[in-house]
């Protein structure tokens, strides 16, 4: 039978980096007998250009009946401006709640071959791998009542809501557990629990699920120790698992313990496995166009989405290798050029994965 996949590109270096992905998965497509079929729609300022608004709804059911979708990155400056409600983010926002994408990926994964792109020491990341599971759709990112009011005195106040339901805090511990038991079968659960009731529930619901994932180990951490123990010895870390703003924050530094944000890919997943896979990075308008943007960040989106959602994880390990041997190569695009290693743009980087491809 087969599968649907669908392709959007967005703007600036969206379209150059997803089109070194496709040519990739076309690749093991054939190579592999995968049976994909692609389908491609507008997203972002693209979408505003040609049809008035970030993500139409006939996208968003097209979608719907895909098993999973390939995203490049949306926005740039020629939509800064525009009313807020039709911005090019709008667009991921809406496809993230309209499927229900409720558990974000985010591995942190360093190449050997790039331990010296880390701003931090070698010994103290070489051979990270960390995964952090961030809640995506709730928490104070969603709560109600939210806004800015004026006071009886005058003074404006602004407020926003923490609340997470023990269903929603049981649903991405257990895609923790889950993911945990496929790796190194260590959960540490980040919290605020001495100062956030939400969070002391967050706690117990992880407590009363460990349970029934004997064979993974549950700690937990308040969220200041974590931001800690990431810089000081992240290496310590298997599958990270916290709320919605907890996770924004911690995926961003464990991204920069890897030195290149070019390098990271994410996926975010619903209940029935369907899921939408991006780079980590944005749209990254001052290069676009230029040919020089790195595109294994999306290649690896691509196998990712080619693990979780389409069980295939031949052609998913066949990918990622092909990445190690180009970095093995010493091939490098600008944002991860060092000494000694041979600059690339980013068709030629997206040739030499297709060539090291089994
Ligand atoms: P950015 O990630 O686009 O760029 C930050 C820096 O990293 C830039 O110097 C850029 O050149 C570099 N960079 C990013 N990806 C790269 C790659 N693949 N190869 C080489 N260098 C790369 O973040 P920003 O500059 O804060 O945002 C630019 C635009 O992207 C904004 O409009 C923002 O709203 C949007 N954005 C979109 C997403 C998304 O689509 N998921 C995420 C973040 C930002």
């Amino acid at each position: 039978m087969s599968k649907k996949v669908m392709i959007l590109p967005g703007d600036g270096i969206g379209p150059e980096i997803v089109e070194q992905a496709c040519r990739v998965l076309e690749s093991v497509n054939t190579k592999f007998n995968l049976g994909l079929e692609f389908v491609e729609e507008l997203i972002g300022g693209a979408s505003i250009d040609a049809h008035g608004e970030p993500l139409t709804d006939a996208a968003v059911e097209r979608a719907r009946g895909c098993d999973a979708i390939l995203l490049g990155a949306v926005g740039g400056p020629k939509w800064d401006t525009i009313d807020r409600a039709i911005r090019p983010e709008r667009g991921l926002l809406k496809i993230r709640s309209q499927l229900g994408l409720y558990a974000n990926l985010r591995p942190a994964l360093l190449y050997p071959q790039l331990v010296e792109a880390s701003s931090l020491k070698p010994e103290v990341v070489s051979g990270l791998d960390i995964l952090i599971v961030r809640e995506l759709t709730g928490g104070i990112y969603f709560g109600e009542p939210r806004g800015i009011r004026t006071l009886e005195n005058g003074e404006r106040e602004g407020f926003n809501t923490y609340k997470y339901s023990e269903s929603e805090i049981e649903r991405i511990g257990r895609t923790a557990f889950e993911m945990a038991r496929k790796r190194d079968k260590k959960v540490c659960s980040v919290d605020k629990a001495n100062v956030l009731e939400a969070t002391i529930l967050w706690r117990e619901v992880m407590d009363r699920l460990a349970p029934e994932y004997p064979d993974v180990e549950l700690s937990h951490m308040y969220v200041d120790n974590a931001a800690m123990q990431l810089v000081r010895a992240p290496k310590q870390f298997d599958v990270l698992v916290t709320g919605n703003m907890f996770g924004d924050i911690l995926s961003d530094a464990a991204a920069m313990l890897t030195g290149s944000i070019g390098m990271l890919p994410s996926a975010s997943l619903n209940e029935q496995g369907q899921g939408m896979y991006e780079p980590c990075h944005g749209s990254a308008p001052d290069i676009a166009g230029q040919g020089i943007a790195n595109p294994l960040a999306t290649i690896l989106s691509a196998s990712m989405m080619l693990r979780y959602s389409l069980a295939e994880t031949e052609a998913a390990d066949a990918i990622d290798a092909a990445v190690g041997k180009v970095l093995d190569q010493g091939l490098r695009t600008a944002d991860i050029v060092t000494d000694g290693t041979e600059k690339v743009g980013t068709q030629a980087m997206g040739d030499a994965v297709l060539k090291a491809l089994p």
